[in-house]
């Protein structure tokens, strides 16, 4: 038997998750967010499954050509815009749009020679402070984008939300109302909401909205599931080990879990290697045979060891299930200290992908 460590993708998962998405802001254009290798569940395999999207948006161009060279034709964003002027050459080849957030990209579309021209998404920084243009310069560069012959039709118009996790914070509609400013008398059909935008904020939809985390099944407000939302991915493994060890004996690196009674203890073929975070503490859910067990003491590279006293009859073999269908993701990041979408985008290589439907 080799290895069983793998990552179950479940497709109608996404599926029914846009479809989620859709009701819950049925006027609004869907733009998937699928970048960093669709949050780690297989670019190619998510956009197929999520055929049902309006447009795609991934970070950079190498994500954009690994959808085209699979042969997926759909609209295809760079959220985080072009790098250099030679991509250009590369968006208008591969039929791509970008996103504009900097003066030098509108430079660079202007001075590009003559071509096929491309679709553009102007970003404006309301709030968050990383990528946009300042408010006051948008209409200017909405201007000379629009006049621009690189660009194709009408610039199209967004922000990206700081806060919208917060479902109480006032920053984000101080950040709608700063967006709807900036472009008051501007054409262009208009994007804001990500998943916690749709999900929490009705205003912020507008005509394309960018659900990323919320396809995948996983609460963008962290703490319990989103009701409706089904988690796409499964993560296994087996145990490969058990054994019955004493009071006072200390697990794994450093003795961090000091066995406070007799008991019986685990070992599961999964480690910080297959991209389980080694700073989970003891405590963190895992499920074996289905039933609560728990981590005990710190995660090696290949392996991680299991608290099994609720657990007593397990034997090697048995299945182990580190989150998804029957553990929630959102469970495993609070005790790790960090989000789902952390977990999700770690996983490494080593781990099998199965695609079930
Ligand atoms: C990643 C990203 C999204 C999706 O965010 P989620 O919180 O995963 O829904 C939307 N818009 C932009 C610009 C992004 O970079």
């Amino acid at each position: 038997m080799t290895r069983d460590t793998r990552a179950v993708i479940r497709c109608s998962a996404l599926r029914d998750n846009l479809a989620l998405a859709r009701r819950a802001a049925p006027a609004s254009r869907q733009l998937a967010v699928i970048k960093a290798n669709a949050y780690g569940h297989g670019i190619v395999a998510a956009a197929r499954a999520l055929e049902a999207a309006d447009a795609f948006g991934v970070a950079c161009l190498d994500e954009a050509l690994i959808l085209r060279e699979a042969g997926i034709d759909k609209p295809v964003v760079l959220l985080e815009g072009i790098l250099s002027a030679a991509e250009i050459e590369a968006l208008r080849q591969w039929r791509l749009e970008t996103v504009v957030h900097h003066a030098a990209q509108v430079a660079m579309l202007e001075q590009a020679p003559a071509g096929r021209p491309v679709p553009v998404w102007l970003k404006i920084d309301t709030g968050m402070h990383r990528l946009g243009v300042a408010p006051e310069e948008a209409g200017a560069l909405y201007r000379r984008l629009a006049e621009c012959p690189a660009v194709r039709g009408t610039p199209r118009l967004m922000t990206h939300l700081a806060r919208a996790d917060e479902r109480t914070d006032p920053a984000t509609k101080r950040q709608l109302r700063i967006f709807d400013e900036a472009i008051a008398g501007l054409d262009g059909e208009r994007s804001v909401a990500n998943s916690a935008g749709i999900l929490a904020w009705p205003a912020a939809h507008a005509d394309w909205n960018r659900p990323g985390i919320l396809l995948y099944g996983v609460s963008p407000f962290g703490g319990e599931p989103w009701p409706g939302l089904a988690p796409a991915m499964t993560l296994h493994s087996t145990l490969i080990a058990v054994k019955r060890l004493r009071r006072g004996d200390a697990i794994g690196y450093g003795g961090r879990f000091v066995c406070p009674e007799d008991m019986p203890v685990g070992v599961a073929a999964i480690g910080y290697g297959d991209g389980y975070p080694r700073h989970a503490p003891d405590g963190t859910p895992v499920l074996v045979n289905g039933r609560p067990a728990a981590l005990a003491g710190t995660v090696s590279m290949d392996m991680l060891t299991l608290d099994l006293r609720n657990v007593p009859d397990a034997v090697p073999g048995d299945p182990v299930t580190l989150w998804g269908e029957g553990l929630p993701i959102e469970t495993v990041a609070r005790h790790a200290g960090t989000i789902g979408y952390e977990l999700l985008c770690k996983i490494t290589p080593r781990v099998r992908f199965e695609y079930v439907d």
